[in-house]
């Protein structure tokens, strides 16, 4: 044991600390040359992963005040006037739907719900356990009204939202993504110009032979080809007022137009009708619980074809002018949608 390790008072005691913090600095310079070396000798050096963690961080923080208590979801979204359903996809899409709002309201939601989903998968054939439904609904009596919808599909590796607005002097409300362009396609030539939603399509899983259009009773009809009149008001009970038009030309497609009000004086048997002309009024009749047209093509053997792969197909922009009135709009219902759930 040496002298100056002897426990001593004063001075002598001050001068080992010293020392000691000599040897301490020592140890820090050679540690970080040491660290500068080994940096340095790293070629080339790559970027700090984004998890690293800055140097200050690891010294002990005073602790944070505690946040204000965030008002809950449930209580921001009434007094928007809103509610929210929440679900985890985990088998059919209204099981999942009516555990969280029960079946009085969960079966009518899952129909509007299916009408929006069937534009980014096929519905059920490309729904997936793992998707997760976000949907914003006014808080209200009656039929759903669905504002926004947004959805996680686990099969595109994508997340969809949709929002439904009415531009200023439209007749409709129309469900937009967040660009303005409307979800859904609209046909070239389609039966119809102007409807308020489309309701059945033939890939959502319901069996369905046509495309049904929601709109007023009394909405024009128009030919989507030119043809003949080959059938009128076949199976009344079911199809109500009816039309059956023959594509002249090559393809001799088949249309059909089910639960007219009208059928207009020139839809004879058997007359020539050309492309746009109007055929007949939308209506109500037959086997129909809401205004509509069904609208139904098939080849020239039978088989059922889906108009979208049929007609060219394109999609409406929101007017320039409504643009920043509908970017407040999806800020807020976005806002609404991201609450956290409880
Ligand atoms: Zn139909």
């Amino acid at each position: 044991m040496s002298r100056d390790s002897m426990p001593t008072l004063g001075k002598s005691r001050s001068s080992a600390l010293g020392r000691n913090l000599i040897v301490l600095a020592l140890l820090a310079l050679a540690a970080g040359g040491v660290v500068w070396w080994r940096k340095s000798a790293r070629k080339p050096a790559p970027p700090p992963p984004a998890t690293a963690v800055a140097p200050s961080a690891s010294k002990p923080a005073a602790p944070p005040a505690p946040p204000p208590r965030p008002p809950k979801s449930d209580d921001v979204l009434k007094r928007a006037g809103f509610r929210r359903v929440h679900a985890v996809i985990n088998g059919p899409l209204e099981t999942a739907i009516v555990q969280q709002v029960g079946r009085e309201l969960g079966q009518p939601l899952t129909q509007v719900v299916v009408r929006t989903l069937v534009w980014w998968v096929d519905v059920p054939a490309g729904l997936r356990k793992g998707d997760v439904l976000d949907v914003l609904l006014d808080d209200k009596e009656g039929d759903p009204v669905v504002e926004a919808i947004r959805f996680q599909s686990e099969k595109n590796a994508q997340t969809y939202r949709v929002y439904r607005y009415q531009a200023h002097g439209a007749p409709f409300a129309r469900y937009l993504q967040a660009d303005g362009q409307e979800l859904e396609q609209r046909l070239k030539d389609g039966p119809i110009d102007d409807y308020e939603q489309i309701t059945s399509l033939l890939r959502d899983g319901r069996g369905h032979k046509g495309v049904d259009f929601k709109t007023p009773v009394g909405t024009p009809v128009k030919a989507p080809f030119d043809g003949e009149l080959s059938r009128k008001n076949w199976k009344v009970g079911m199809n109500g007022n009816s039309i059956e038009l023959k594509e002249s030309g090559g393809h001799h497609r088949t249309a059909l137009f089910l639960h007219l009000s009208e059928i207009a004086p020139e839809s004879k048997i058997g007359a020539s009708i050309s492309r746009g002309q109007v055929i007949g009024s939308s209506g109500n009749t037959g086997h129909s619980f809401a205004p509509h047209l069904h609208y139904q093509l098939e080849s020239s053997d039978g088989t059922v074809l889906d108009p979208f792969a049929v007609h060219e197909t394109s999609r409406r922009a929101l007017p320039a002018a409504e643009k920043s009135a509908f970017d407040a709009a999806v800020h807020k219902l976005d806002a609404l949608l991201d609450l956290p759930t409880e």
